[in-house]
């Protein structure tokens, strides 16, 4: 970070000096380092970019790890048991042979499908994450439903059609007893072998409610998938800066509501099982989809606070987010090149040639999901 002009490469080359160096590092396997140098790089990147973009707010300085939590491995490194049920670290740490734990079947899978191999230590326990190369394909019944979806803090989404989905509000739920336990941990003096228990404690507590979250974003965005061919949502990355997540959790009111939420999971998890059942999955900028009105366009503007989209042009009264959510669809459905619209309308899956290709394209905006991950816990 301190020199100019260092590169990917530079960082590659020095694990190889830093292994010479530190026992530690040689003792991972060559491959580990690597991996670990990727995510290092990747990380000073985003602050370069970040930067020169000029981002306001946190540029997102590179911090140092102190504590691994993850070490990951590429191609080399472990081995897996003919039965497929121990796995083998065999370089210089000597971790040993694991067994995993969990009902996920790796048997069907070739050796040469695992591209990557991750040890993770969770609050309570560790665990094994294996990144797959696999076509994950299921077949889809076509319904003619297109939602278009607005998130928000009063339901969790509202769509097109005027259905809701509730927030779970989970971490409010769990408030008490962290608090509780928060509360322990500071009661025990520093550095006793207590608190680091009081600490475990909560960490599980904090774990908990992060799996629940996830377990319900997951959820949803299958069962919304699943029953639509055309899925139109906002892009986190297009909403105007005072709208974004990172920036309304800074208002002190709203922060807990918002943080409690998980959209840009949800919308993760949308692309990911959009590309499982091949259908459409479109991202579209936010601007005006809460003003506008959805049957004659004129601008209504509104507070916050407004709950209700009322039309002085036309006469249409209907929630807010339902309004949004008509707007959202319409944006989605205007953003695709006249001729391909009809494609929504038709029996024909988006899988055909052309078409595919612009999908492709959509999603490439966002993260490659095409790799399942799988999740093992190991026990030692
Ligand atoms: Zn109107």
């Amino acid at each position: 970070m301190d020199n100019k002009n260092v590169g990917k490469n530079d960082l590659q080359k020095l694990c190889a000096v830093l292994a010479k160096e530190f026992v530690f590092a040689h003792k991972l396997n060559s491959m580990a380092r690597q991996a670990s140098a990727d995510r290092a790089w990747l990380a000073i990147k985003h602050f370069y970019d970040n930067c020169q973009t000029n981002k306001p707010g946190k540029k997102g300085f590179p911090r140092f790890k102190k504590r691994g939590h993850s070490v990951e491995y590429k191609t080399s490194g472990w081995k897996l048991s003919a039965e497929r049920k121990h796995i083998t670290f065999t370089d210089g740490f000597k971790a040993g042979k694991l067994k995993l734990v969990g009902t996920r079947e790796l048997s069907f899978y070739s050796v040469k499908q695992i591209k990557r191999v991750r040890i993770i230590k969770r609050a309570d326990g560790y665990y094994c994450q294996f990144c797959v190369d696999v076509e994950r394909k299921i077949p889809h019944q076509h319904c003619g439903r297109q939602v278009g979806i607005d998130v928000g803090l009063e339901f969790f989404y509202t769509d097109s059609n005027g259905n809701t989905v509730d927030n779970p509000r989970l971490l409010r739920q769990a408030e008490k007893s962290l608090k509780r336990q928060q509360r322990r941990v500071s009661q025990r003096k520093k550095g006793s072998s207590n608190r680091r228990k009081a600490v475990q404690k909560l960490a599980k507590k904090h774990l908990k409610v992060s799996r629940q979250r996830k377990d319900f974003v997951v959820k949803t965005a299958r069962a919304l998938v699943q029953s639509s061919d055309l899925v139109v949502y906002v892009s986190e990355a297009g909403r105007s800066p005072d709208l974004q997540v990172k920036n309304m959790v800074k208002n002190r009111h709203l922060a807990k509501s918002i943080s409690d939420v998980s959209w840009s999971l949800f919308t993760n998890w949308i692309d990911y099982y959009a590309k499982v059942f091949d259908i459409w999955a479109i991202a579209v900028a936010p601007h005006y989809t809460s003003t506008d009105c959805s049957v004659c366009g004129t601008r209504v503007k509104k507070s916050l606070s407004t709950r209700t989209h009322r039309c002085h042009s036309c006469g249409t009264v209907m929630h807010r987010d339902h309004n949004a959510a008509k707007l959202i669809l319409l944006k989605g459905i205007n953003s695709v090149p006249s001729g391909r619209r009809d494609l929504f309308f038709t029996e024909q899956q988006p899988a055909c040639e052309p078409v595919n290709r612009i999908m492709v394209l959509f999603l490439l905006q966002f993260r490659h999901l095409d790799q399942k991950r799988l999740r093992n816990e190991t026990g030692a």
